[in-house]
């Protein structure tokens, strides 16, 4: 009778109790309908590239990505990769995936460097880190939080999408000798070593894989640097080019980015969204094994093959293209608040690392 009053005084009889009940179990089965369904739900993407498609290392990157995602969401997640031109201009893939034209991008941050200034320093920086260092201050250092920040008024997450390792110098028709050599000459050198040749006289101009031979064949360009050995041979512009430089000054370990459109990551359930981060993760990881098994081949065909003159670039010339970029590096950043913010965070982790590598790989590279 007790709980009876109680009952009553609350207003609810067994009839109501029940339909309370009823109420918490609904509310329960609709919690996991809506889970079930979430799960359920497939998703299709547009990934639009800077690359050719399928192009050996930068364009299987991407492709590499979509399959993983697609295994591990058992299919929830399919991801289509466009070519460079295929769906979008290779230079227009930032703008796309900002404006949800596509939903993920794979490229490099320098190549927006008219957009974003800050971006170049998430792609390499002449004289800068290396690939595992940048690797070290993008996930352990702070890089990928400030890469965030300077991505979100453009409603992208960003994420390292692979690294080529040390680049190569590039390919010339004639000979460097000394900075002089690099006056006049018009270049196709992307990003802050764009800037640096700049200053030292020459022509910077920055043009998508995909026309690089075509440019130099014809005259558009004198010179130009691509990648490396595994990518140079791809585009064969051993064809069109005598001396072949070392080392790649400008890019000591390019990183790539991909993008993915904000709102489009964030519609994702948790476990797809975990998902993107970690097959993006690998995908970064794997790039960078692939080039360095494959380089080293690939130079050998060039060589061995193809008769290519390799050739190293004097210490001075490193040496004042040195001095040269920590100037132009400098005042970039002066020169915009964000790129400042970048740089100071990028350059208190290369100072740091960089005394520590001189007794560790370093001293180890040079006594084996
Ligand atoms: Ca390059």
């Amino acid at each position: 009778m007790k709980r009876r009053n109680i009952l009553a005084t609350l207003g609810l009889g067994v009839a109501g109790l029940m339909l309370a009940g009823c109420g918490a179990e609904e509310k329960a089965a609709t919690t996991t309908a809506a889970v079930q369904k979430a799960e359920q739900q497939t998703y299709q993407w547009k990934l639009v590239t800077t690359w050719p498609k399928n192009f050996p290392g930068l364009g299987e990157a991407p492709e590499r990505f979509a399959k993983d995602v697609e295994r591990m969401s058992q299919g929830r997640l399919k991801i289509k990769v466009y070519g460079g031109g295929e769906l979008v201009p290779p230079l227009e893939v930032f703008d796309a995936v900002s404006q949800g034209t596509a939903e993920a991008g794979h490229g490099a941050g320098y190549y927006w460097k008219g957009k974003v200034p800050a971006a170049q320093f998430f792609s390499t920086v002449p004289f800068g880190l290396n690939a595992q260092e940048f690797n070290g201050w993008l996930h352990y250092g702070g890089g990928i939080e400030l890469w965030r920040e300077i991505y979100e008024p453009f409603g992208l997450v960003p994420f390292a999408g692979g690294n080529t390792g040390v680049q190569m110098g590039g390919w010339f028709n004639r000979e460097i000798n000394s900075v002089e050599d690099l006056k006049g000459l018009k270049m196709r050198i992307p990003g802050l070593g764009g800037e640096v040749l700049q200053r030292a006289g020459g022509t910077p101009v920055n043009l998508p894989g995909g026309e690089i031979f075509t440019a130099l064949q014809t005259g558009t360009i004198d010179a130009t640097e691509w990648v490396g050995p595994y990518n140079d041979l791809a585009f064969g512009l051993h064809k069109i080019a005598k001396f072949y430089y070392y080392p790649g000054w400008h890019e000591p370990g390019t990183a790539l980015e991909l993008i993915i459109n904000k709102k489009a990551l964030e519609s994702l359930p948790a476990d797809l969204q975990a998902i993107v981060e970690v097959a993006a993760r690998a995908a970064n990881q794997d790039l960078l094994d692939e080039y360095t098994a494959r380089n080293n081949a690939a130079l050998m065909e060039l060589v061995t093959q193809h008769g290519v003159q390799l050739k190293k670039f004097p210490d001075d010339v490193l040496n004042q293209l040195q001095v040269i970029s920590e100037q132009v590096v400098a005042e970039v950043a002066e020169k915009d608040p964000a790129s400042q913010k970048v740089y100071d965070s990028f350059k208190a982790f290369r100072d740091q690392v960089v005394q520590y590598h001189e007794i560790s790989e370093k001293a180890y590279i040079n006594a084996r």
